[in-house]
């Protein structure tokens, strides 16, 4: 029986970050000019990572994805990925990326046994895709899925954040393009978190309006009812296409949410939004045991009342949730840190 937090949510999902570099500068993730990164030191070697993923399969996780940054900048990334897919317990392990690298390393993630891959790709067009990354890395990203989608992993998804007076009007055309590479697509909210310094919730396309654009182009749109933790509500068009939306902003799924972040450098936290983490570096280097380290783990999970996002909805002003200079402070409130 997976541990069980303060509202019955089980720790089921960890996102692993393995590096808080990012070789894009994506408007609603990393807007600033300057950003302060982890020390290298502290960031945790391959088998540090294999060892604590070990000590959160005995409590109950069986899905882990690897994120960042951008984790294909991870030297020798495949080792860490043959590590834990020789894990028998792990049911499912994912990466998320930018594409950018991804055309050179998809044929190496797979051999090395990656289940399945997300891109995130939130144009079609070039020059919006450098006005929002800041990077002349498009043609790259659009490689690195074609390549993806001939590599032969479990599943191939798309991830896309829809912004108002940005890309909002692209919904059909991405949809189009998942399509032709046998992806689903998941359109995302833009949200309010730490490293979104110039987010305002005007520029948010919530749900009912991306499904009505969605709707006008095709016709009926059935939504997918299923049982699942995944923050996807799920679609299906006429024709059989089935693509999903993350309304992480304006219907957070909180109340299911069974899923935790472990930074590069072995900072646990427990929600998007969680201020603090638990340090699991300092102990697993001074030499605890997997019982002691167990025994930290299940006390934060137990003790976790985080709501994040349900809390964000209910403020009546709605600013950016970190201010620039707190984020300088302390880079673990960074999107890019903590691991999207
Ligand atoms: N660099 C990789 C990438 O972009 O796929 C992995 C890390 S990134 C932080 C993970 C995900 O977080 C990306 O899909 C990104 O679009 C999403 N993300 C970052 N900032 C966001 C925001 N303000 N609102 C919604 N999604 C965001
Ligand atoms: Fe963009 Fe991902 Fe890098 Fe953030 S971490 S700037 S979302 S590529
Ligand atoms: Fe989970 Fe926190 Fe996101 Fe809510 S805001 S879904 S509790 S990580």
């Amino acid at each position: 029986m997976p541990v069980e937090d303060a509202y019955a949510r089980p720790l089921r999902n960890l996102r692993v970050s393995v590096t808080d570099r990012c070789n894009l500068r994506c408007a609603y993730c990393m807007p600033e000019e300057d950003y302060v990164w982890l020390p290298r030191e502290q960031i945790l070697h391959f088998e540090e990572i294999a060892k604590l993923v070990d000590v959160f399969l005995d409590l109950g996780v069986d899905k882990v994805r690897l994120t960042g940054g951008e984790p294909l900048l991870r030297r020798n990334l495949p080792r860490l990925v043959g590590m834990l897919a020789a894990k028998s317990r792990l049911r499912d392990l994912a990466l998320t990326t930018n594409g950018v690298l991804l055309a050179e390393r998809a044929a190496a993630l797979r051999a090395a046994g990656l289940h399945r891959i997300t891109v995130s790709l939130d144009t079609l067009r070039s020059a919006r895709a450098l006005a929002l990354t800041r990077r002349d890395t498009h043609a790259q990203v659009l490689d690195g899925i074609r390549v993806a989608a001939a590599t032969g992993f479990a599943s191939l998804k798309i991830d896309t954040v829809v912004m108002r007076g940005v890309n909002h009007d692209e919904l059909v055309d991405l949809l189009e393009f998942a399509r032709t590479v046998a992806a689903e697509i998941r359109f995302i909210e833009y949200m309010d978190v730490g490293g979104a310094t110039r987010w305002s919730m005007d520029q948010v396309v919530g749900r009912d309006e991306m499904l009505a654009a969605i709707t006008r182009r095709y016709g009926r749109v059935a939504p997918i009812i299923e049982e699942s933790s995944a923050p996807a509500d799920r679609y299906r068009l006429p024709d059989g296409t089935t693509f999903g939306i993350i309304a992480s902003t304006t219907a957070p799924f909180c109340a299911r949410c069974d899923r935790s972040r472990l930074t590069a450098d072995g900072t646990w936290y427990l929600c998007l939004y969680g201020r603090q983490g638990i340090d699991l570096r300092g102990p697993l280097r001074a030499g605890a045991s997997a019982a002691e380290l167990q025994a930290l783990i299940t006390g934060g999970w137990r003790r976790r009342t985080d709501r994040g996002a349900e809390d964000r909805l209910g403020l009546r002003e709605r600013a950016p949730f970190v201010p620039k200079s707190q984020l300088k402070q302390d880079p673990h409130l960074e999107m890019h840190t903590r691991g999207g």
